[in-house]
């Protein structure tokens, strides 16, 4: 039986955030806080097991925002920098928990993360670095904890990136492209995210009418959409243009999978 999870939103914004810096668009001066989006991230808890999807450059604000008090696994989407940047700090956790966390990627991102925080993995540390252990994830299902996760290949222009499902939850971002052997891993789920960046097509990543279209060939009851850009519109209007079953993410928003 596997453990009843709680998936946080910690954020829901495109590399850029909402507002975007020195933008004066209706949507990034809306007073609406659903309109406020910091870089996507989900923090998914088990009764035993906390984990993080992506350490983005607003990671230290959502830890604070959401009081978390410890971490057990981060999990690695890509290697852009609006998913990773926020790694340095983990600190925090080894110096309360003092013990390293353990980091699961794929290839591609293990590499970037050994340039991009070289001094992370250099053999004479300074100290007070982060510490953490890196795991590779290679296709096969694995756990963290009590909670099981099975990674979905997808696709963000030429990059392979990394989704997850945890129970009969999905969560991708940063995809433009899902081979249909990987479809099939996320078929079943009652709960489905995808990125959706804005109305007009992108080059790497899903605009909203395509979300929508694999949201539904997917048969998934739920679809939530994250990953958005201020060029999206306003929350409150493009929720009210979305199908049934389809809602707009926002930063803060919490689900509970059985
Ligand atoms: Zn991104
Ligand atoms: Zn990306």
């Amino acid at each position: 039986m596997p453990s009843s999870l709680k998936i946080t939103f910690l954020g829901t914004g495109t590399s850029s955030g909402v507002p975007m810096i020195a933008c004066g668009c209706e949507v990034c001066t809306s007073a609406n806080k659903k309109d406020k989006r910091l870089r996507s991230s989900i923090l998914v808890e088990s009764e035993q097991t906390t984990l993080v999807v992506d350490t983005t450059p607003d990671f230290r604000y959502q830890m604070l925002r959401e009081n978390v008090k410890k971490m057990d696994a981060v999990l690695y989407t890509h290697p852009h920098k609006d998913h990773v940047a926020g790694l340095d700090d983990i600190k925090a956790f080894n110096y309360f928990q003092k013990q390293a966390i353990n980091v699961y990627a794929n290839e591609l991102t293990q590499k970037a993360l050994r340039n991009e925080f070289y001094y992370i993995f250099a053999e004479n540390k300074y100290p007070g670095v982060p510490d953490v252990i890196l795991n590779d994830i290679h296709g096969a299902p694995f756990t963290v904890g009590d909670i099981d996760i099975i990674p979905v290949n997808v696709w963000h222009l030429k990059m392979p990136v990394l989704g997850f499902r945890f129970n009969d939850f999905t969560y991708i971002t940063d995809a433009n492209r899902i081979d249909d052997a990987e479809r099939e891993k996320i078929k079943g789920s009652k709960v489905l995210v995808l990125n959706a960046l804005r109305h007009e097509k992108h080059i790497s990543h899903f605009s909203l009418p395509e979300a929508i279209a694999l949201a539904q060939e997917l048969e998934i009851p739920q679809v939530y959409f994250t990953h958005i850009s201020h060029q999206l519109g306003l929350h409150e209007t493009v929720s009210g243009m979305l199908p049934a079953g389809c809602a707009l993410a926002y930063d803060g928003l919490q689900l509970t999978m059985p």
